[in-house]
């Protein structure tokens, strides 16, 4: 017998079997979610997906209580709870699966999105990024997603997005960035403030779709990663080098 919540395991593990023929309990429409901002704590049913629990926090708690989760919104509570969980305020509230209680946020959050080319010290950025990334204020989350690009004259170049939430103002970030992560040369017009949940829509890309909370709970449909990919997870456990 396989169980599927929300289906967005790695290796197909919910829905797929090498052993022959298999039973699948899905528990897709198991997904009602009740919220209690008395005791700070929410009742989900695991089918339920991370972002139909978000934008049910948003609409109950207001904006200064959400939940450290994952940054997929199609990703199942079911399986993601039972994994661990990492997400944006990981360096705040440590894992989900530690947590699992709602949590207290400030009514407005920042978020900062700086991207670099080679040519522009990607490399040493990466590199000094490891080094700091896990030690900075537990305020403040980094991220960085890689990806091949093109430089200015067409060439073939890494471009590695810094992409940040921090639980205070842009008058605490920007001196607490210049001494730990000068290098990166964070500017003001690189931040925007806003509530927790519009951070959601940020980091996957929606608020410059021009997006609204409400597309937390379409399934399939909002989905960013719908083009189908192989992808695996792990945890780097020595510093890769800069020639690396
Ligand atoms: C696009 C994408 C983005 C992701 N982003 C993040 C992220 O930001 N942070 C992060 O930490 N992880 C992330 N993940 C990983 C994700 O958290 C795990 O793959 C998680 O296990 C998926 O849960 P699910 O319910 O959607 O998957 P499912 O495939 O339904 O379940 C995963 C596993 O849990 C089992 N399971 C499911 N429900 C139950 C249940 N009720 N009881 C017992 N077993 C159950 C299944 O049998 C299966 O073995 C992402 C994955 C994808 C595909």
């Amino acid at each position: 017998m396989r169980v599927r919540s929300g289906g967005h395991d790695y290796e197909g593990l919910s829905y797929s079997s090498t052993l022959g023929p298999f039973i699948l309990l899905d528990l897709f429409n198991l997904r009602s979610i009740g919220i209690d901002v008395t005791s700070n704590t929410a009742w989900v049913q695991s089918g339920a997906t991370l972002g139909e629990l978000y934008h049910a926090i948003s609409e109950k708690a207001g904006p200064n209580v959400a939940f450290p989760a994952g940054v997929c919104p199609t990703v199942g509570i079911g399986g993601h709870l039972s994994g661990g969980v990492l997400g944006t305020l990981v360096m705040a509230f440590r894992l989900a699966a530690d947590q699992v209680t709602l949590v207290q946020v400030p009514p407005n959050v920042m978020v900062f999105s700086a991207s670099r080319t080679l040519n522009q010290g990607a490399t040493k950025l990466v590199t000094k990024w490891q080094n700091v990334a896990y030690d900075l204020d537990g305020r403040l989350f980094i991220r960085i997603v890689l990806v091949p690009d093109e430089d200015e004259k067409g060439n073939k170049t890494v471009k590695a997005t810094f992409n940040s939430l921090f639980l205070g103002s842009k008058a605490e970030l920007l001196p607490l960035m210049g001494v730990s992560f000068p290098e990166l040369g964070l500017r003001e017009e690189d931040c925007a403030e806003m509530s927790w949940i519009k951070s959601v829509l940020y980091f996957l890309g929606y608020l410059s779709g021009g997006k609204n909370e409400s597309v937390l709970t379409e399934r399939g449909v909002a989905d960013p990663f719908i083009t189908p990919f192989k992808a695996k997870s792990d945890f780097v456990r020595n510093l890769v080098s800069e020639q690396g």
